[in-house]
């Protein structure tokens, strides 16, 4: 039997490498190297080849070697190939540390100070201590669990929201839609951390930023297509929103002459957040696989009807 890596092959090297060493009994291959197709039972993959049932009839497993799973057509798949999510511990430090320096650097008026420096203007702002800035989180998943954790210690009043009820400590927590704008109206800084489906494509809009304190900030951490630019930029400029801090933006790159690269109130990353982390995602495959021969419940199996 075969594992089958297709995704970007700088990192492919390294799987390989990881693989001769914890996993010397079980051949790797890169994509399109594949062998022989029969032998394939597992597949890696950011984009899964088409055909997939007819390609490699007996694979047994298909990871996303990203922590979603919207760049997949589910529908394509076959029905009841399972489907495991990237839900290394690498991914979540990536994530705590990009969000916690997001929300400091807007708690703290960083988009403002870069933009004063770009115009040599000396303009202090005051200091508004974390215990009045108020964060709110969609999305209360892992990655959303993990920031909000060390969120807390800074002593930011902390909520979030979810599909279905959560309970966190120390965690105003929301679910669906009808709690949706409660959770909004004591946001002072919002972090989207949403999986891309087709509940939340065009969520960051006109009617969710209407709903936010005057002056709000955000932070985009979850998928482009879940964020209306042009709305945002009429937010930005008509003062709604004071700022933005993005990673993930629809198409990725953007357009060399949008206005988003440029804009005084953005702060604008290329979609690293964080990475999986090959080391520790290696464990965590060989581990699936193992739970996977042993008949034990896999850790990110995706709920194919829920989408995420
Ligand atoms: P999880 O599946 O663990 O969590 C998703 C959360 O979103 C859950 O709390 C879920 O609710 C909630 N949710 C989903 N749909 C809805 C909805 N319609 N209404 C309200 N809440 C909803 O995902 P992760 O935390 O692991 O990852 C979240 C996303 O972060 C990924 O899907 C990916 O898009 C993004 N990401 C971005 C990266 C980057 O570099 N920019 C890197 C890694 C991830 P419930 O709890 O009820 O299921």
């Amino acid at each position: 039997m075969t594992f089958l890596y297709k995704a970007d092959p700088v990192r492919g090297a390294e799987w390989a490498a990881l693989f001769a060493e914890k996993a010397p009994d079980l051949p790797f291959r890169i994509w399109p190297d594949f062998g022989d197709p029969g032998r394939v039972r597992y597949l890696a993959a950011w984009l899964p080849p088409d055909d997939l049932e007819r390609r490699f009839p007996n694979l047994e497993l298909l990871f996303s070697v990203g922590a979603g799973i919207d760049q997949f057509d589910l529908g394509a798949l076959p029905p009841d190939l399972p489907v495991v999510r990237m839900t290394e511990p690498g991914i979540t430090a990536g994530m705590v540390e990009y969000v916690t320096m997001a929300v400091l650097g807007l708690h703290r008026d960083l988009p403002a100070y870069l933009d004063g420096q770009r115009r040599r203007e000396w303009r202090p702002l005051r200091v508004q201590p974390a215990a009045k800035r108020r964060v709110g989180v969609l999305g209360l998943g892992r990655l959303a669990r993990a920031v909000l954790d060390r969120l807390a210690a800074f002593g930011f009043p902390l909520a979030g929201w979810s599909r279905s009820r959560r309970e966190i400590p120390g965690v105003a927590c929301h679910a669906g839609p009808d709690e949706l704008p409660a959770m909004l109206e004591r946001s002072d800084i919002l972090v989207c951390l949403l999986p891309l489906t087709d509940a939340t494509r065009g969520i960051l809009g006109a009617g969710l930023f209407s709903r936010l304190p005057q002056g709000a900030a955000l932070v985009h951490v979850g998928r482009g297509p879940q964020l209306d630019h042009d709305a945002l930029l009429a937010a930005l400029d008509g003062g709604r929103l004071s700022a933005v801090w993005l990673d993930v933006t629809e198409p990725e790159p953007l357009p060399a002459d949008h206005r988003l690269w440029s804009h005084p109130k953005v702060v604008l990353t290329p979609h690293i957040a964080s990475m999986t982390q090959p080391e520790t995602a290696v464990d965590l495959v060989l581990d699936a696989i193992r739970r996977h021969r042993a008949g034990e419940p896999l850790p990110g199996l995706v709920d194919r009807a829920r989408g995420y």
